[in-house]
């Protein structure tokens, strides 16, 4: 099956997902289709609820170009500040600046339910709370000041007006 990209502003998005209770042929399936619709449209990291499914399952994209999942994740901690230009594939063609953590260290679940820690920092801590930020119900635009987000807000009705 196969799954389109959920455009902001929508409920979804806005929305905690539930974590992922059931590891198996199910949950591997929506995997591949999560990793299809993020390389389709070229980007590198997805959550689940940005094709409209509410669980805690996301894809991060390392900068060697390949993919891992993670299931239920939490980060445990957090040091430094560094500033990215950040995009989103449910916000198109809109990059802002937005400031997180320079390092991270995250537990997550892989597609087996086994447990991992990570420690994570630049791009791919970017990476990882942009993704965790989605599955707690929040978009990079969030981050952004009323104005910018306004702005961005009416390009977007233009763009889902062209796009359907
Ligand atoms: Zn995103």
């Amino acid at each position: 099956m196969e799954r389109k990209i959920v455009y902001w502003p929508d409920k979804g998005l806005n929305t905690p997902t539930r974590p992922v209770e059931d590891f198996g042929p199910e949950l591997e399936a929506l995997l591949e289709e999560m990793l299809e619709a993020c390389k389709k449209a070229d980007g590198i990291g997805i959550a689940a609820n940005q094709v409209g499914v509410s669980l805690r399952l996301a894809w991060i994209g390392q900068e060697d170009g390949t993919f891992f999942e993670i299931a239920n994740p939490e980060i445990l901690q957090r040091s430094g500040n560094v500033t990215y230009e950040e995009g989103c594939l449910s916000v198109p063609d809109q990059f802002e600046k937005v400031k997180r953590f320079e390092k991270v260290k995250v537990r997550f679940q892989d597609r087996t339910g086994a447990w991992k820690e990570l420690e994570a920092e630049g791009r791919l801590a970017h990476v990882f709370q942009h993704e965790i930020d989605h599955l707690d119900g929040k978009v990079f635009v969030d981050h952004l000041s009323q104005l910018k987000r306004g702005i961005i807000r009416e390009r977007m009705s233009i763009f889902k007006r062209r796009n359907g």
